[in-house]
């Protein structure tokens, strides 16, 4: 089956707000193994909210609406979906208790009489009650179109979607999908792509699909099947697959970065580590602390951006800083070391180089960036060039880059 996903509010259109609601419900779908074939915005203007339904009916099995449920003029979904498919409205008690139980219990004020137009909903729909706000969502089935109305707001949105619309749709389909992340770093798509071109586009069931982020690639690897333990028979072959054709590239399965894999790796090993960080300011020390429980593997770090601070804090030699500059192999080996005996950690890494958008005082050009590891059984040193990378880029890279000189130490790869 194929969704059309329908964001109404003229505030999308203008460029006012991002469509996030587009995004997170063709990932929700892709999930569930129902592909996302077209996004559609509209203003809150009747016309072309008719005319966007009209298209979808012809073209998708399931449309999905999200915005304009409000009590508000402007909040026209409804009216027009029950227009288009010539259901009446329908009031429903419940559904008008439960928004002004909301209004009295979470608001503490009284419901606004036009609140009531909310518990009208199409004739013959399935409610999806609205547990964080006002306006209930619904689907209903006409023609063989699955039609999902979602509320706006964000939060609201995501309630419904896992709460009641990806049930619903679900219990459409028989079988189950079931998805894994084979999560790579240090290997262009474009490279993954000659790996495994052919192997992807003969695949139906599984299915194998790159999705490229700025510095790593994630591989999704997707099978559909009577049960879950038929579509994980199907599934292992394909990752088996993958690991052998890109090698030590892959860093793991399901997780949600780099950073994490480290956090799990450093914890089974009861190892912990420690951050000296110049360019990329500490973001090092924010990805791995964002993990509840990081304390267990993270001692601290030094956010050394002045050289005064590398030698001060860190222990840098200043004659090492003038022979080779701040931006150097053996500034960013010193301050490794230094922020490992400040600490007391088994590991630390360092990073230092020219985030830009100017080469620094020696010319080193922007994007150069040495990251450190210091172990018990040496320092090892990456350097690693950028070419004209924004400096955000620059930045995520190198982080990724720290990480990954920990998850190899740790796995036993060779890691500079
Ligand atoms: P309300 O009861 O708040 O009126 P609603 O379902 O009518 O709910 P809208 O009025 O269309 O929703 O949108 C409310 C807010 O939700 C918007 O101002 C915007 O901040 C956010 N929003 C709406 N649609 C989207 C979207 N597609 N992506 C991200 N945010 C959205």
């Amino acid at each position: 089956m194929t969704a059309e996903i329908l964001a109404v509010g003229s505030e999308l259109l203008s460029g006012s707000i991002t469509n996030t609601n587009a995004r997170e419900i063709s990932r929700a779908l892709s999930a569930i193994g129902i592909a996302a074939a077209f996004h559609t915005v509209v203003g809150d203007d009747p016309a072309s909210l008719r005319a966007a339904i009209g298209i979808a009916r012809k073209r998708a099995d399931i449309l999905i609406t999200t915005g304009g449920l409000g009590p508000t003029y402007d909040d026209v979904t409804k009216d027009i979906l029950c227009e288009v498919f010539g259901r009446e409205p329908e009031f429903h008690k419940e559904v008008a208790q439960g928004i002004r139980g909301f209004y009295e219990t979470s608001l503490h004020t009284p419901m606004p009489e036009n609140n009531l137009r909310l518990a009208h909903l199409p004739a013959g729909c399935t409610v999806f009650p609205n547990a964080v706000g006002t306006a209930p969502g619904c689907a209903f089935e006409e023609e063989g179109l699955h039609v999902l109305m979602l509320p706006g707001p964000p939060y609201e949105m995501r309630t419904m979607l896992h709460g009641h619309a990806l049930p619903y749709l679900r219990a459409l389909s028989t079988g189950v999908t079931v998805s894994h992340d084979i999560m790579t770093f240090g290997i262009r798509e474009s490279r993954i792509d000659e790996l495994l071109h052919d192997r992807m586009a003969a695949m139906a069931n599984p299915s194998l699909a790159p999705y490229a982020k700025p510095s790593e690639v994630c591989l999704r690897a997707t099978a559909r099947a009577a049960s879950a333990e038929d579509a994980e028979a199907l599934l292992a072959p394909v990752i088996a697959h993958v690991r052998e054709i890109l090698g030590d590239h892959v860093y793991g399965c399901d997780v949600s970065g780099l950073p994490e894999a480290c956090f799990h790796l450093l914890k089974e090993k009861g190892l912990t580590f420690a951050t000296a960080e110049s360019c990329t300011g500490g973001q090092v020390a924010a990805r791995i602390t964002a993990f509840p429980g990081s304390s267990s593997v993270y001692r601290g770090g030094v956010v050394s951006y002045w050289s005064e601070v590398k030698r001060d804090a860190l222990g840098v030699p200043w004659t090492l800083i003038e022979e080779h500059g701040a931006v150097s192999d053996p500034c960013a080996r010193a301050m490794a070391e230094g922020a490992r005996k400040l600490t007391g950690a088994d590991l630390a890494v360092s990073v230092t180089g020219v985030a830009g958008p100017d080469s620094d005082e020696r010319g080193n050009p922007v994007g150069l960036v040495f990251i450190a590891l210091a172990t018990p059984e040496g320092t090892f040193c990456r350097r690693t060039e950028n070419g004209s990378s924004r400096r955000c880029l620059i930045q995520e890279v190198s982080v990724n880059h720290a990480y990954d000189m920990i998850r190899r130490y740790l796995t036993g790869l060779p890691v500079a």
